[in-house]
């Protein structure tokens, strides 16, 4: 059998089962094996890993659980701005788009930016024109403001105004649920997608790793494909996902140790996160720094697996 399979995150972060109520669990464990089957289905009939990833990302941007797409976090101003990027590891061609307040799925115009333009990435009203261009119909932003959001948010600028220690840490606790899929195909052919609200509280314009081709998404055929997530400044200055593609390349790790080797890079600068990888035999690398990761694989024939608490 050819390899074939696909790795999901639905965010790294604090993740405690004393915190999070059974009924939300189980909610959480449905959402997150719905996009994996979803993604699992196009590559068990021979579609491209680059349908499968977007398939998988649409159905968590669509779920008012993730920090992405219905229910992704609100900027300083209750704006929610949101960012998402794809690559295809077999072309090395990658599509972006940055603070879009309209789009409902920004994943697939990531994917028009990859397919449709000679760019990469798109930012704001620009991202937006182009998505009119493309028949995306857009939304109001009020469609992706849920009210467990809008009070993360309140809560969050109260902690702000505190300033003390341990308002920091526990404003550290808000912002996670990205969502993201990597995914290999029975051509071998990987592909990495991303998508996220970015960080409660955040300031207008601020962009974080997700949108970022070689931050927080990477592919590439003769590596790996990557996606990560957590505290995007960390991300962007270690060129996380990117990373983890050379230290394949050029240091002859594998997906596993490569990805540790990230996570443990990002940890010594003092951020938080995770990212999960899958390589061209279908080995899959899960690491974090945090209590926890909302993930879940299924690769090779073998029946999914989700798991949302940690040690990886
Ligand atoms: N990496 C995202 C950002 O910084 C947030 C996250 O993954 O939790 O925008």
């Amino acid at each position: 059998m050819k390899p074939f399979g696909i790795v999901i995150h639905g965010g790294a972060g604090t993740v405690l089962k004393a915190k999070l109520s059974p009924d939300l669990e189980r909610d959480y464990r449905t959402a997150l094996g719905q996009a994996l089957n979803a993604g699992h289905a196009v590559l068990a009939r021979g579609g491209t890993s680059l349908d499968a990833v977007v398939a998988a990302v649409t159905i968590m941007e669509d779920s008012p659980l993730f920090n992405a797409g219905k229910g992704a976090v609100l900027n300083s101003d209750g704006v929610a701005e949101l960012d998402a990027s794809i690559m295809d590891g077999h072309t090395l061609a990658g599509g972006g788009v940055a603070a879009v307040k309209r789009v409902k799925n920004p994943i697939q115009l990531a994917r028009a930016v990859m397919d449709k333009s000679p760019h990469v990435l798109f930012t704001s009203e620009g991202a937006e024109n182009f998505a009119k261009q493309q028949g995306f119909t857009l939304v109001r932003n009020s469609y992706f403001i849920t009210d467990h959001r809008k009070q993360e948010l309140k809560k969050a600028q109260e902690l702000e105004k505190k300033k003390s220690k341990s308002a920091k840490a526990e404003l550290e606790e808000f912002s996670f649920g990205t969502v993201g899929a990597v995914a290999l195909d029975k051509n071998g052919n990987l592909a990495a997608a991303t998508s996220t609200g970015g960080r409660t509280n955040k300031k207008p314009g601020r962009v974080g790793d997700t949108p970022i081709i070689g931050a927080g998404t990477y592919a590439n055929n003769a590596t790996c494909a990557v996606s990560g997530t957590g505290h995007g400044e960390f991300f962007m200055r270690t060129v996380a996902a990117h990373e983890v593609s050379a230290l394949m390349e050029h240091r002859g790790l594998d997906v596993e140790a490569a990805a540790r080797e990230v996570i443990r890079k990002i940890g010594a600068l003092g951020g938080e996160g995770g990212l999960i990888a899958i390589d061209r035999a279908g080995r899959v690398a899960l690491p974090f720094n945090t209590s926890g990761m909302y993930r879940g694989h299924r690769v090779n024939g073998q029946p999914p697996v989700v798991e949302i608490f940690g040690k990886p």
